[in-house]
């Protein structure tokens, strides 16, 4: 059990409070007009800057901290594409560029990510190459000016708005995972460099993702990130933020439903009574209580040992299915507390369902995660 200081509390509650301003702009159609609208706003709160070191501008606060504020910023604004679209950006470029940059590319770039003047993305995802990302095509072939990139991605979050991105290439094709690969830092503007457009999904409506291309784009050696081969310890290094940060607002978001859902059962009456009297509805309550308690017990373990410097390789994936599988089912559970009202889109229910399932699939998908706990154990 963390005990959490007033400070923490402070920052918590104050960025709770900014976050539901945001919802003013929520409307359940959002899309990447109001994500800048709503960009605008969260630029204020210092939400984007969290872990960032003082001297770039962030708020150097250590990732349980900043997983104890970003709970509190998925239970407070309604907007899940939202949320999601600024855990993106956090650790998407600035996690990496912060812990593996040189002291030109951070004071390049980390000010600016910080502020949320410039928007980040990451792209290592490819249209022949998901779970399997490490047999990607996208390649970067060394010349006298740095290197020549060529290939595609897709599903790029934040991309159609993004101004920074780390894109993930191979490198040396006769090395392996561990060697064979590089992460480098694009802006938006490189010649060569195509970004498409906006791709339609289920839900996340508010966080904007397309494809990237890139055709014999030139890169100077300043934008590779870290060392030559290091693309797969980078990107390592970056899933472990993203688990914690995205799968941290949801719980949040569980929380938030949790709440709406006690609220309305007290509320709505049927043959006389409250339906929170009937027990298959104070059960489903029960299995809601239960799920955020045994995801935010499992993802601060995660969080905690990796603060620790531990390696959390199953935490971690146990984490990430235990959340995500939760977030599903409370999202369904609670559509079927508010009955017909939850189907319609004006009681702002429905958009958790198709938002939740995307859960089990971005970050790794509740198959690879199993594989990795079985090879954790040997199978
Ligand atoms: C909302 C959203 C945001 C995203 N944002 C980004 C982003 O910002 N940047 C980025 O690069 N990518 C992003 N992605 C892509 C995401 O990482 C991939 O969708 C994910 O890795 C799965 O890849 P795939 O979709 O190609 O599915 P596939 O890999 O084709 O998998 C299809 C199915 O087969 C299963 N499967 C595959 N291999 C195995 C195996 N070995 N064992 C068992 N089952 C297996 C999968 O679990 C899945 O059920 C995003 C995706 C979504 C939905």
């Amino acid at each position: 059990m963390i005990k959490w200081t007033e400070d923490q509390i402070e920052l918590r509650n104050s960025i709770g409070e900014w976050a539901t301003k945001l919802n003013d702009d929520f409307d359940g159609q959002n899309d990447r007009a109001t994500l800048l609208k709503m960009w605008k706003l969260v630029r204020e709160m210092g939400v984007l800057s969290l872990p960032i070191k003082k001297e770039y501008g962030g708020l150097e606060q250590d990732v349980l901290t900043t997983l104890y504020v970003l709970e509190a910023f998925g239970k407070h604004c309604e907007d899940s594409g939202f949320s999601f679209a600024v855990s993106s950006h956090i650790v998407s470029t600035c996690i990496p560029i912060q812990k593996f940059g040189n002291e030109e590319q951070k004071n390049k770039y980390l000010p600016d990510l910080c502020s949320g003047k410039k928007i980040g993305a990451h792209a290592i995802s490819e249209p022949e190459s998901g779970s399997d990302a490490w047999n990607m095509i996208t390649n970067a072939i060394r010349n006298e000016e740095g290197y020549v990139l060529n290939g595609n991605k897709t599903f790029v979050s934040n991309g159609p708005v993004a101004d920074t991105f780390i894109v993930y290439a191979r490198t040396n094709k006769n090395a392996g995972v561990l060697g064979g690969y590089s992460a480098f830092i694009l802006d938006k503007d490189t010649p060569g460099f195509t970004v498409g457009q906006p791709m339609k999904k289920m839900g996340l409506n508010t966080s904007v993702l397309c494809d990237l291309f890139f055709d014999d784009c030139q890169l100077s050696r300043a934008q590779l990130l870290g060392k030559e081969g290091q693309g797969f310890s980078i990107f390592n290094y970056v899933m472990k933020w993203e688990v914690l940060c995205s799968f941290v607002i949801n719980i949040g978001e569980m929380e938030h439903l949790l709440a709406k859902c006690i609220e309305y059962s007290k509320s709505r009456k049927q043959y006389g009574e409250p339906i929170c009297k009937f027990q298959a509805i104070s059960h489903k309550i029960a299995d809601m209580k239960i799920a955020v308690e045994v995801s935010r017990s499992m993802l601060y373990k995660a969080a905690l040992a990796f603060h620790q410097g531990n390696n959390i390789t199953t935490d971690l994936a146990i984490a990430k299915v235990v959340t995500s599988e939760n977030y599903v089912k409370t999202s369904l559970d609670a559509l079927q507390i508010f009955g017909g009202h939850g189907y319609m889109q004006e009681s702002g229910i429905e958009k958790y369902v198709r938002n939740s399932v995307a859960s089990k699939i971005y970050s790794g998908t509740s198959e690879i995660q199993r594989n990795t706990i079985a090879s954790m154990l040997g199978l």
